[in-house]
């Protein structure tokens, strides 16, 4: 993704309001702060898949999994103003709220599984800082392996397990990084080449006397670059971080919540049985909702002293997600997820025979990811070529984004009601720009 924090904005000229923001950014909130977009967009009004900029222009949003269920739908507004009006109490009183929300969301799961006890934190990261943790006391450890272009959030032990970050911020010292299973450009086996390298990290931990305490992963692999197929080539994975005795923590923070279409975690697209699960994003819509489901018997070290966190679950968060459970439920958000994101996949699919910068398309439901090449004889990364789909498909008001090692992996994951006629929208205006290249 290109990313914008100063006046150097490539082809585009930017309006002298434009340049007056990124400049009062710049100088309030600091470096660490990036635009998307070489041209950044300045929106004011969201409603369902769309976006709307201060001069009333219409974007159809194709890249945010956060507003999972449509920028501010009517039902999720309607229960976030009911109880926000009532009482917003945290999870030291007694409340329904936080009860009705946690049943819900383990109803969720399949009950085979034994997932059963739901903790409730504000973001994906202190979920995963808390999943770290829970592993460390069941399992005595803590090695971690996960994928060498994750991303699993910014506290100082999970950037510590976030190789996506880049050079400057260090890998812990018990951290081990193994190739993402690329289906495309690794192994064709790729389960058994996954687990493989899971194994030889877990020996090396070893090796260096540490215990493994868990494979933390993504169950796309956005960060990594999307990959999604064959479906259960996470299995033989699973099987080896528990035979050295780690667990395996399922990091559904963005595949979670149906987007994937045929299931509801993307876990159970590979049929494993997932240790911990953590979550965020979609599941709060925007606010600050995050958690960790867990087999309850690994909360019984964590339960002797005890966990607090004000604002996460509160009385207002569980309202909200709650809601939101019940809108994808109610609008068959997760079959909608099925329908477009197949004929996306397809669609797009075909548009490889006229366009030989497509070298694969691949992904379930709604999380697509389309690698862009030079050319499909050589099948080089061209970040060159994602950068330019992304920025100028934006100049066309449609908003995506781009992931994956060499940047080339156009990251597309919409608001689950995206309709087959947005969709027909998005290919047309990507065929435009690709012809234009
Ligand atoms: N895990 C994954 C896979 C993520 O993509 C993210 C956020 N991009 C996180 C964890 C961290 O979530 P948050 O930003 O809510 O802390």
């Amino acid at each position: 993704m290109s990313m914008t924090n100063s006046f150097q904005a490539g082809s585009v000229a930017l309006s002298d309001r434009e340049k007056s923001m990124i400049g009062r950014r710049a100088r309030l909130l600091g470096p660490a702060y990036k635009l998307f977009y070489q041209q950044p967009v300045y929106f004011v009004r969201g409603e369902g898949v769309w976006l709307y900029d201060n001069e009333g222009n219409q974007y159809l949003d194709a890249y945010n999994n956060v507003p999972s269920v449509g920028h501010c739908h009517p039902h999720v507004i309607e229960a976030t103003t009911r109880q926000t009006v009532q009482l917003n109490s945290h999870s030291r009183y007694l409340h329904d709220n936080v009860l009705d929300y946690a049943e819900h969301l383990l109803s969720r799961f399949p009950a085979e599984l034994g997932l059963s006890n739901a903790m409730f934190t504000c973001t994906g990261s202190e979920a995963n800082d808390l999943a770290y943790r829970i592993a460390k006391y069941n399992t005595g450890g803590d090695g971690f392996i996960v994928t060498d272009l994750a991303y699993h959030g910014g506290t100082d032990v999970i950037a510590s397990m976030s190789p996506s970050l880049g050079e400057f911020v260090p890998l812990g010292a018990n951290v081990r990084v193994v190739p993402a299973p690329n289906s495309f450009r690794g192994s064709k086996n790729v389960g058994e080449a996954f687990a493989n390298n899971v194994r030889s990290a877990a020996e090396d931990l070893r090796h260096h006397a540490v215990q493994p305490a868990a494979l933390l992963v993504d169950t796309i692999f956005s960060s990594d670059g999307v990959f999604s197929d064959p479906a259960g080539f996470l299995q033989q994975a699973v099987e080896v971080i528990h035979e050295f005795g780690g667990l395996f923590i399922a990091d559904e923070v963005q595949p979670g919540f149906g987007r994937l279409g045929e299931q509801f975690w993307g876990f159970q697209r590979h049929r494993v049985s997932p240790d911990l699960v953590t979550m965020g994003k979609g599941m709060g819509g925007g606010h600050p909702l995050a958690g960790v489901v867990a087999l309850p018997q690994l909360l019984e070290a964590l339960g002797k002293s005890r966990y607090f966190n004000t604002t996460g679950g509160t009385a207002v968060s569980c309202a909200i997600g709650k809601s939101i459970l019940e809108v994808i439920e109610n609008e068959s958000l997760m079959e909608n997820a099925l329908d477009v994101g197949s004929y996306l996949i397809s669609s797009l699919r075909e548009m490889m025979e006229r366009h030989e910068v497509i070298g694969d398309v691949r992904g379930a439901g709604l999380f697509i990811g389309v690698e862009m090449v030079t050319d499909r004889s050589r099948n080089i990364a061209s970040e060159a070529i994602a950068t330019t789909v992304v920025n100028e498909l934006r100049q066309k008001r449609v908003l995506v984004s781009s992931a994956g090692p060499g940047a080339n992996v156009l990251k597309i994951r919409p608001p689950l009601p995206f309709s087959r006629e947005n969709a027909d929208q998005l290919l047309q205006c990507f065929d435009e720009v690709l012809t234009a290249l």
